[in-house]
């Protein structure tokens, strides 16, 4: 299989961990006889400094073109000062919309190795296993207008979801619950808010479509509750971007490590955006001690929901679990009598196993 992949590597850690995505996918390319060719392009605080916008252009033409494209991180405190339109996630949420990234999945899994740095009990975590379906370019974060009054007394921000909006992230939540365990939650906040009833509604007409998958709905506030009390009974969440980016977080607390968790950003077209869930981590960045595997875990994503190659995807995920179980691990990781590596290291023993293993 041909594909073009353009990078993003962004601020801080990004940089070193997309080194290490491009790594797996060299050998994943090797080893099954795939020809994958990668572009790298500008975003963030680099592209501020190179270009005077976190987004430029080139960057937008080049993904547009692209088969997927994988995101390191952006941002960091050099940047921190700038005025709004010029601050580095502008970078981030231009991209998605250009892209119209409207589908961001965040697969949350625990590794057995690595719970008792879960602040729940283990009993409470193990197994937990769940896919958040989170929409985002629509609602709070898009929705205009969103300003101060003149006076600087009062504020307003708008959240507007169209059905068609609705619709289209729904019918993707239940198709991933479908390949899953059926059983999808919807998040909403029906009792008080005018959009959660139409996404209510929409849920409820897109069901008879669906037979194979069981519905549930549940308030936010529940549903945040839910996430630390039973984690376990979660297998798809979806929901609307901002309820979809705090209960996200809260999830990825439940397996130990931020430097842990993947997410795929989708589009109807297939090209996809894919990056690791946590940020450009300056306090570690240019150190070598990033942990590589949110963003390798990416890459297993891009395999499988852009490319279709389940088996490659599958491979890279097994690698990582076989290394976790071996021990080792990177800084903010801890496993008892296990080994500290570093990026580069890490990277590597991946590498390996994927070499030995198909
Ligand atoms: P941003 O605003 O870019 O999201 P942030 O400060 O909210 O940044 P992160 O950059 O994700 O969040 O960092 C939060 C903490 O987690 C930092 O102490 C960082 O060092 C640590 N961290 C994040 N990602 C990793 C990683 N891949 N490996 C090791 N530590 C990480
Ligand atoms: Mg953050």
């Amino acid at each position: 299989m041909k594909k073009h992949i353009v990078l993003l590597p962004g601020d801080g850690i990004g940089k070193e961990v997309i080194q290490s995505a491009k790594d797996v996918l060299e050998a994943v390319a090797a080893e099954f006889d795939h020809s994958f060719t990668f572009e790298t392009q500008d975003i963030g605080g680099c592209a501020i400094d190179l270009h005077g916008i976190p987004l430029p252009e080139s960057t937008v033409t080049a993904c547009k073109q692209a088969d997927a494209v994988l995101l390191g991180a952006v941002g960091g405190p050099e940047w921190d000062r700038l005025p709004s339109h010029l601050r580095p996630e502008k970078g981030l949420l231009g991209i998605r919309k250009a892209l119209n990234l409207f589908a961001n999945l965040r697969p949350v899994k625990a590794f057995p190795n690595l719970l008792h740095a879960s602040p729940l009990k283990e009993a409470v975590v193990s197994g937990s296993d769940l896919l958040i379906v989170r929409e985002l370019i629509g609602g709070l974060y898009f929705g205009t207008p969103s300003e101060r009054s003149v006076d600087g007394q009062s504020v307003v921000d708008t959240l507007t979801y169209t059905k068609k909006e609705i619709e289209q992230i729904v019918d993707k939540a239940f198709q991933s619950a479908q390949l899953r365990k059926g059983h999808l939650t919807s998040v909403d906040k029906a009792n008080v808010l005018e959009s959660s009833k139409l996404w209510r509604e929409t849920v409820e007409e897109k069901q008879a479509q669906y037979p194979d998958v069981t519905v549930e709905h549940m308030l936010v506030d529940a549903a945040a509750m839910k996430l630390v009390t039973n984690p376990k009974s979660f297998d798809v969440i979806v929901t609307e971007n901002m309820f979809g980016d705090i209960l996200s977080d809260e999830a990825s607390v439940l397996t130990g490590s931020l430097g842990m968790l993947p997410s795929a950003s989708l589009n109807q077209a297939g090209v996809g955006l894919y990056e690791p869930v946590h940020g450009s981590a300056p306090d570690i960045a240019g150190k070598g001690i990033a942990n590589p595997l949110a963003m390798i875990l990416s890459t297993a994503l891009m395999l499988r929901h852009s490319f279709q190659l389940e088996k490659e995807a599958r491979l890279i995920e097994t690698a990582v679990q076989a290394v976790l179980d071996d021990g080792y691990h990177t800084a903010d990781l801890q496993i008892e009598n296990g080994h500290q590596v570093g990026t580069e290291q890490m990277t590597e023993m991946i590498v390996e196993l994927i070499k030995s293993q198909s």
